[in-house]
Formats: structure tokens, C-alpha cells, sequence
């Protein structure tokens, strides 16, 4: 331990400033791809590739749905590969937090309107709890929020503290697809926490199912079983990005745009991936998704 915090001391491994300020160390992020403006002759074959269907042509154009993207950076390679946009502020308040707030939908690109809705209030500016639930997760974003409590995220010094308890959370954060193993869990433990309460929805997999779902065995991601105020792509996201969650739930950082720039993957024909329209049951009831 000694020898550790010596070492520490020595490389002068620091906190990181952000939000404060931007932080572009390296490997801190892996970006996203972008899309791009097909070329006369580009006939697009990079979306072949994708195997999330997160790629789609539309128009004159390859459009990414960052719900879908596993990061598999199968577009990144080829002589028609991808850019990728560098950044991690991805966490974007969905409609669904628009409506149980009373509000109408925001037309696209009011993602003001979706921040204020999701926002905790003041009472929570320096002092939230969180509870992590683990609905059939790999791992990966699991890890990914764990370092939050790392010396170098340092979650507490923003004042977002993790509890056991669904009793004492104000904010709880969910990984993984929300396989039917963890159906009921997850129903109760959302039921057990406070008023207010907001969910952030971490990783491709908890946002759409990911490759897993919809499937004999899980949902197509989480808001399918409870409502997800907040969602945040990428598989797995950075830990800035979940950060970034968490000051959006505290209405500390702006709500990020990308879910109004890929609401149109829903009604695009041909992109329902095999296994879609699987039967599930029903998630909560309307009357206790709005509470
Ligand atoms: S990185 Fe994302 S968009 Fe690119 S091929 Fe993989 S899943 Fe599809």
C-alpha cells in the first residue's frame, strides 16, 4: 500500500478535472463512428459490416444509432471505413423522461426541454445516491462504472456516492440487456426507491439489447421493463460518459443530441434485427412509470 501510494505520488497521477475542464487524455474515451455523405458510386458496403444494424443508408447518407453500437470497429477498417468523432459527452435524456415530467415532446433538437425534465432538482445538487443493478451485463459496463470510485474519476468530490440500498438511492444506474433472470429484481428495486428517482440506462446492450436482445432470454434493453430517464450509448461507455449521466440527472451538464439525430431508426423498414418482435411481457404499469 505504502509502495503504492509512493508510486502515485511519484507519477503525479491526479484527479481529473472534469467537468471543470475537458479531459483529453489518452485512451479516455474511443470515440464514436460517424456517419457520413454517400459519394456518387458509394454504394455504401461498410453498412454490410455492422453487425447491430446500428448502420443504416438513408437518403444520401450512412447514419449511425449510437444505441446499437457495440463498438466492434468493424466500420473503422477498410478502404471504406468510418471517422470516428472523438468525445464522451454522450449521456442524452430520453422521451420517455419528457413525458412522465407532463411535457410534451420536444421537437427535435429542444434536448433543453428533456434536461429540465430529468433533472433532480437542487436539493440533490451536492448530495446523490446511487444503486447499481446489474440486469445480465457482461462485465464490461459494470467495470466501467466501478471506476468512478478510482481516485482518478473520484466520483465523491461531485458529490455522487454509491449505496447498497435501493432505499437510500436517488439515482439508480442499470447495465445489461434485463435478461428475465433479473426481470423482478429490477421491478423491485426500482418500486423500493424514493421519490423523486430518475434511472440512467448505461451500455448498447441496457439501451437496445445490444447482440443479446430481444431474445428467449432478455428484453430489448431496459426501458422495455422500467422507465430510463437518461441513456447512455457505447459498449462499453466510458467512464466520463457515465459521469456525464450523472450531471445531467443533476441538471450540472446539458443533455447530449444524438437521440433526436437516431429516433428515426425505429421507423426505418429493414432495420429490425432477427429475434425483433419477440413476445415480452409487459414492464411496470403506466400508473408506476410515471412516478
Ligand atoms: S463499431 Fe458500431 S457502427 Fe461500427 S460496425 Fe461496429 S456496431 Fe456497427
Amino acid at each position: 500500500m505504502t509502495k503504492w501510494v509512493w508510486s502515485g505520488l511519484a507519477t503525479r497521477v491526479r484527479t481529473t478535472r472534469y467537468p471543470a475542464r475537458q479531459d483529453g487524455s489518452g485512451g479516455v474515451s474511443p470515440g464514436f463512428p460517424a456517419g457520413r455523405v454517400l459519394a456518387p458510386g458509394d454504394p455504401g458496403a461498410v453498412v454490410e459490416r455492422c453487425p447491430t444494424g446500428a448502420l443504416q443508408r438513408r437518403g444520401g447518407r450512412i447514419d449511425v444509432d449510437q444505441r446499437r453500437c457495440v463498438h466492434c470497429y468493424r466500420c473503422a477498417h477498410g478502404e471504406d471505413a468510418l471517422d470516428w468523432a472523438p468525445g464522451y459527452e454522450w449521456a442524452a435524456a430520453t422521451a420517455e423522461s419528457v413525458r412522465t415530467a407532463g411535457m410534451t415532446q420536444p421537437a427535435a433538437g429542444s434536448e433543453r426541454a428533456a434536461g429540465q425534465a430529468v433533472r433532480l432538482g437542487r436539493a440533490f445538487a451536492r448530495s446523490v445516491h446511487i444503486r447499481v443493478v446489474d440486469a445480465g451485463d457482461c462485465g464490461a459496463c459494470l467495470h466501467e462504472v466501478k471506476q468512478l470510485a478510482n481516485p482518478y474519476y473520484n466520483a465523491h468530490r461531485l458529490g455522487f456516492f454509491f449505496t447498497p440500498t435501493p432505499r437510500h438511492a436517488d439515482i439508480l444506474i442499470v447495465v445489461g440487456p434485463g435478461t428475465d433472470q433479473m426481470r423482478t429484481a429490477l421491478e423491485k428495486t426500482y418500486r423500493a426507491m424514493p421519490a423523486p428517482r430518475r434511472v440512467i440506462a448505461v451500455g448498447a446492450c441496457a439501451l437496445s439489447g445490444g447482440v443479446f436482445g430481444p431474445s428467449f432470454a432478455c428484453a430489448d434493453g431496459v426501458r422495455s421493463i422500467i422507465p430510463v430517464d437518461i441513456e447512455v450509448p457505447g459498449n462499453p461507455p466510458p467512464p466520463f460518459a457515465i459521469l456525464h449521466a450523472l450531471l445531467v440527472a443533476t441538471g450540472r451538464a446539458a443533455s447530449a443530441d444524438w437521440a433526436a439525430a437516431t429516433a428515426w431508426a425505429a421507423s426505418v423498414e429493414g432495420t429490425a434485427l432477427p429475434g425483433q418482435g419477440y413476445a415480452r411481457p409487459d414492464g411496470l404499469p403506466p400508473e408506476e412509470r410515471g412516478a
